[in-house]
């Protein structure tokens, strides 16, 4: 893919709307070209400028509907097929953002469609951090005490890092991940040949305190809330295995058993 290609797939890339095999070709040309790199760095930044100061609202059924439908008719009548990505969600999307700058409020699909995207982003995250084995870690440590202090600093939140090894699931490593418009903790386990991703996260807003549990692509997702934390956990492992991995992680991170909270906020050494 060359830098033209790059540039005009950029918006779509960092709102998460290519198809994971045209995100990751992005994110391989952004790894090795600089000069692309840098112009997604920036607009990066654009775009948490204007996330933060932007309220979220649920956006009326009737306008996602009417945009559908409207959509539907053009298809019909120029006979195109429906990409992959719902084009009235982008759509809906780009009018998000145009009435947010028209009128400092922006229109969002929250819910059930939100956690959609998420579980896009994490099973893309998975499969983009074991293609390049580099990615995958950037502190490989089975010490929970070695891991858990490495996220100081780098994160706003300290990520509960528990300790498996002896129920069959030993600890890898961590690094830091970019989900849900934020930097998470990326918790590396292993189940036999198997590797177990564990998103971390602070909720934000009321917890969503049930487990859901789904299957895409090949893998099993878990994902739940506590009163402080997010988790995502993503693997190849089956569906029971996984739903074991989730239960010890809850039933630990509940008992606290984890190491105290070290928080520290980063400072502007830790940016750099
Ligand atoms: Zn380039």
């Amino acid at each position: 893919m060359d830098c033209q290609r790059v540039l005009s797939l950029m918006d779509g890339y960092l709102d998460r709307e290519l198809d994971l095999t045209t995100q990751l070709a992005v994110e391989q040309h952004l790894a090795d070209c600089p000069a692309c790199h840098a112009i997604s760095l920036k607009q990066q930044a654009l775009s948490a400028a204007l996330g933060a100061g932007a309220r979220y609202h649920r956006a009326r059924p009737v306008l996602a509907a009417n945009i559908k439908s409207a959509l539907d008719k053009i298809d019909a009548a120029s006979g195109t097929k429906r990409r992959q990505t719902p084009r009235w969600l982008s759509l809906a999307a780009s009018i998000a953002i145009a009435a947010f700058i028209g009128s400092g409020t922006t229109y969002w699909l929250a819910g059930s469609s939100s956690d959609d995207l998420l579980t896009q982003e994490v099973i893309a995250s998975h499969v983009r951090a074991q293609m390049v084995a580099s990615r995958l870690i950037d502190i490989a440590s089975s010490d929970s005490h070695t891991v858990k202090p490495w996220f100081n600093g780098k994160l706003d939140f300290a990520p509960p890092v528990l300790d498996l090894t002896t129920q069959g699931f030993p600890l890898v490593g961590g690094r830091l991940d970019y989900l849900a418009n934020r930097p998470v903790a990326a918790l590396v386990y292993r189940h036999r040949q198997h590797l177990i991703q564990l998103y971390v996260w602070p909720i934000a807003g009321r917890p969503d305190t049930t487990r859901h549990a789904l299957s895409r692509q090949g893998y099993q997702v878990f994902y739940w809330s506590d009163n402080t934390m997010r988790y995502w956990a993503i693997s190849d492992l089956n569906a029971d295995e996984l739903r074991t991995f989730s239960d010890l992680i809850q039933q630990q991170a509940s008992t606290g058993q984890m190491l105290p909270a070290a928080r520290r906020l980063p400072t502007p050494e830790d940016m750099r």
